[in-house]
Protein backbone atom coordinates (compact mmCIF):
# COMPACT_ATOMS: atom_id res chain seq x y z
CA UNK A 1 0.00 0.00 0.00
CA UNK A 2 1.28 3.34 -1.12
CA UNK A 3 1.28 6.20 1.26
CA UNK A 4 0.84 9.85 0.15
CA UNK A 5 3.04 12.23 2.42
CA UNK A 6 2.88 15.32 2.77
CA UNK A 7 5.43 17.05 4.49
CA UNK A 8 5.61 21.50 4.36
CA UNK A 9 7.11 23.97 6.25
CA UNK A 10 4.76 25.90 8.57
CA UNK A 11 6.40 28.56 7.34
CA UNK A 12 5.05 27.91 3.33
CA UNK A 13 1.71 26.62 5.07
CA UNK A 14 0.53 29.68 7.50
CA UNK A 15 0.83 33.57 6.71
CA UNK A 16 1.88 34.23 10.20
CA UNK A 17 2.43 32.55 13.72
CA UNK A 18 -0.93 34.28 14.84
CA UNK A 19 -3.36 32.23 11.87
CA UNK A 20 -0.65 29.04 12.72
CA UNK A 21 -1.74 29.17 16.17
CA UNK A 22 -5.38 30.14 15.46
CA UNK A 23 -5.60 26.61 12.89
CA UNK A 24 -3.26 24.17 14.35
CA UNK A 25 -3.58 22.15 17.41
CA UNK A 26 -0.13 22.06 19.71
CA UNK A 27 -0.13 20.34 22.63
CA UNK A 28 2.64 22.49 24.48
CA UNK A 29 0.86 25.79 23.93
CA UNK A 30 -2.42 24.39 24.74
CA UNK A 31 -0.99 23.14 28.21
CA UNK A 32 0.37 26.63 29.01
CA UNK A 33 -2.91 28.45 28.32
CA UNK A 34 -4.55 25.61 30.31
CA UNK A 35 -2.17 26.39 33.46
CA UNK A 36 -2.17 29.90 33.53
CA UNK A 37 -5.82 30.01 33.47
CA UNK A 38 -6.30 27.60 36.20
CA UNK A 39 -3.84 29.51 38.13
CA UNK A 40 -5.39 32.75 37.79
CA UNK A 41 -8.64 31.49 38.63
CA UNK A 42 -7.01 30.29 41.59
CA UNK A 43 -5.21 33.78 42.63
CA UNK A 44 -8.97 35.25 41.78
CA UNK A 45 -10.58 32.91 44.42
CA UNK A 46 -8.11 33.52 46.82
CA UNK A 47 -7.60 36.88 47.26
CA UNK A 48 -11.80 37.28 46.74
CA UNK A 49 -11.79 35.40 49.96
CA UNK A 50 -9.29 37.78 51.66
CA UNK A 51 -11.38 40.42 50.46
CA UNK A 52 -14.36 39.14 52.22
CA UNK A 53 -12.87 38.02 55.17
CA UNK A 54 -11.22 42.05 55.60
CA UNK A 55 -14.39 43.60 55.37
CA UNK A 56 -16.07 40.98 57.80
CA UNK A 57 -13.05 41.87 60.41
CA UNK A 58 -13.15 45.46 59.17
CA UNK A 59 -9.80 45.62 57.72
CA UNK A 60 -7.94 49.01 56.75
CA UNK A 61 -8.78 50.28 53.70
CA UNK A 62 -5.12 50.19 52.76
CA UNK A 63 -5.82 46.52 52.49
CA UNK A 64 -8.21 46.55 50.01
CA UNK A 65 -6.02 48.38 48.21
CA UNK A 66 -3.90 46.17 48.37
CA UNK A 67 -5.73 43.23 47.19
CA UNK A 68 -7.02 45.28 44.61
CA UNK A 69 -3.49 45.72 43.15
CA UNK A 70 -2.61 42.46 43.33
CA UNK A 71 -5.39 41.60 41.50
CA UNK A 72 -4.72 43.72 38.98
CA UNK A 73 -0.90 42.18 38.76
CA UNK A 74 -2.15 38.89 38.15
CA UNK A 75 -4.84 39.64 35.12
CA UNK A 76 -1.55 41.32 34.40
CA UNK A 77 0.73 38.68 34.68
CA UNK A 78 -2.11 36.39 32.59
CA UNK A 79 -2.08 38.54 29.88
CA UNK A 80 1.37 38.94 29.18
CA UNK A 81 1.73 35.00 29.34
CA UNK A 82 -1.17 34.60 26.75
CA UNK A 83 -0.85 37.58 24.49
CA UNK A 84 2.45 39.26 24.59
CA UNK A 85 5.22 37.16 25.32
CA UNK A 86 5.37 33.06 26.72
CA UNK A 87 2.91 31.88 23.82
CA UNK A 88 3.53 34.64 20.50
CA UNK A 89 7.29 33.33 21.65
CA UNK A 90 6.65 29.79 21.29
CA UNK A 91 4.42 30.23 17.93
CA UNK A 92 6.98 31.72 16.31
CA UNK A 93 9.87 29.44 17.05
CA UNK A 94 7.34 26.89 16.06
CA UNK A 95 6.26 28.67 12.56
CA UNK A 96 10.06 29.17 12.17
CA UNK A 97 11.24 25.72 12.73
CA UNK A 98 8.74 23.21 12.55
CA UNK A 99 7.18 20.64 9.73
CA UNK A 100 4.01 19.74 9.21
CA UNK A 101 3.59 15.97 7.98
CA UNK A 102 0.50 14.41 7.64
CA UNK A 103 -1.81 17.34 9.89
CA UNK A 104 1.16 16.47 12.88
CA UNK A 105 3.73 19.07 13.66
CA UNK A 106 7.09 18.14 13.64
CA UNK A 107 9.36 20.63 15.84
CA UNK A 108 13.02 20.98 15.46
CA UNK A 109 14.25 17.82 13.35
CA UNK A 110 17.19 19.73 13.42
CA UNK A 111 17.24 19.76 9.29
CA UNK A 112 18.75 22.26 7.95
CA UNK A 113 17.51 21.95 4.34
CA UNK A 114 14.19 21.52 3.46
CA UNK A 115 15.22 18.44 0.60
CA UNK A 116 17.19 16.46 3.60
CA UNK A 117 14.09 16.71 5.41
CA UNK A 118 11.76 15.41 2.44
CA UNK A 119 14.56 12.20 2.05
CA UNK A 120 14.89 11.13 5.99
CA UNK A 121 10.90 11.32 6.01
CA UNK A 122 10.77 9.74 3.09
CA UNK A 123 12.49 6.68 3.81
CA UNK A 124 11.16 6.16 7.26
CA UNK A 125 7.50 6.51 6.21
CA UNK A 126 7.96 4.71 2.75
CA UNK A 127 10.84 2.37 2.86
CA UNK A 128 11.01 0.91 6.26
CA UNK A 129 9.31 -1.83 7.90
CA UNK A 130 7.99 -0.09 10.78
CA UNK A 131 6.74 2.81 8.63
CA UNK A 132 3.10 2.40 10.16
CA UNK A 133 4.58 2.47 14.18
CA UNK A 134 6.02 6.09 13.42
CA UNK A 135 3.21 7.38 11.61
CA UNK A 136 1.09 6.03 14.89
CA UNK A 137 4.30 7.80 17.60
CA UNK A 138 3.25 10.61 15.29
CA UNK A 139 -0.60 10.84 15.52
CA UNK A 140 0.05 9.96 19.76
CA UNK A 141 1.24 13.88 19.76
CA UNK A 142 4.75 13.22 20.06
CA UNK A 143 7.21 16.65 19.74
CA UNK A 144 10.44 15.93 18.51
CA UNK A 145 12.52 17.51 20.80
CA UNK A 146 16.48 18.27 20.38
CA UNK A 147 19.03 16.07 21.78
CA UNK A 148 22.94 16.58 21.95
CA UNK A 149 25.28 13.63 22.31
CA UNK A 150 25.92 12.58 25.90
CA UNK A 151 29.96 12.84 24.82
CA UNK A 152 30.19 15.33 22.09
CA UNK A 153 27.16 17.49 22.85
CA UNK A 154 26.37 17.67 19.10
CA UNK A 155 22.59 17.95 17.97
CA UNK A 156 21.38 14.70 16.85
CA UNK A 157 18.20 14.31 15.00
CA UNK A 158 15.18 12.41 15.71
CA UNK A 159 14.76 10.67 12.44
CA UNK A 160 18.36 10.05 11.96
CA UNK A 161 18.34 7.86 15.36
CA UNK A 162 15.03 6.22 14.66
CA UNK A 163 16.60 5.28 10.99
CA UNK A 164 19.90 3.35 12.68
CA UNK A 165 18.31 1.72 15.44
CA UNK A 166 14.63 0.73 14.26
CA UNK A 167 15.85 -2.65 13.40
CA UNK A 168 16.76 -3.68 16.24
CA UNK A 169 14.31 -1.54 18.78
CA UNK A 170 10.96 -1.01 18.38
CA UNK A 171 9.86 2.52 17.24
CA UNK A 172 7.62 2.61 20.76
CA UNK A 173 11.07 1.86 22.64
CA UNK A 174 13.42 4.34 20.72
CA UNK A 175 10.66 7.06 21.58
CA UNK A 176 10.71 6.38 25.46
CA UNK A 177 14.86 6.05 25.17
CA UNK A 178 14.65 10.07 23.19
CA UNK A 179 12.34 11.07 25.95
CA UNK A 180 13.92 10.19 28.59
CA UNK A 181 16.51 12.65 29.72
CA UNK A 182 18.61 10.51 32.06
CA UNK A 183 19.33 8.14 29.65
CA UNK A 184 22.38 8.44 27.95
CA UNK A 185 22.34 8.87 23.94
CA UNK A 186 25.63 8.63 21.75
CA UNK A 187 25.89 10.00 18.61
CA UNK A 188 27.41 7.34 15.64
CA UNK A 189 30.88 8.28 16.06
CA UNK A 190 30.97 8.43 20.01
CA UNK A 191 29.08 4.95 20.01
CA UNK A 192 31.59 3.39 17.85
CA UNK A 193 34.67 5.01 19.34
CA UNK A 194 33.19 3.94 22.58
CA UNK A 195 32.24 0.28 21.51
CA UNK A 196 35.86 0.08 20.17
CA UNK A 197 37.08 1.08 23.46
CA UNK A 198 35.33 -1.40 25.25
CA UNK A 199 36.45 -4.26 23.02
CA UNK A 200 39.83 -3.40 23.38
CA UNK A 201 39.62 -3.27 26.83
CA UNK A 202 38.37 -7.27 26.89
CA UNK A 203 40.77 -7.66 24.80
CA UNK A 204 43.76 -6.72 27.33
CA UNK A 205 41.58 -8.39 29.87
CA UNK A 206 41.37 -11.97 27.78
CA UNK A 207 45.83 -11.28 27.74
CA UNK A 208 46.03 -10.39 31.28
ZN1 LIG B 1 29.11 12.45 19.92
Amino acid sequence: MEKILRIEKMESRFENHISMGNHVYIEQISNIKEKIASITFAGMVFLFFVLSASIVIDFLNFGILLIVILGCLLLLLYRTIMYDIIIPDKLIQIYKKAYYVYGFILIEPSLTERNSAQYYIDEVFLRKEGADDFVLSLMSGVLLEKRVCFKCKTDMDYLHYHRNNVSKTTTLQLEKIWKSHHVQIFCCGCYKKTIRKEKLEKLIKKRK
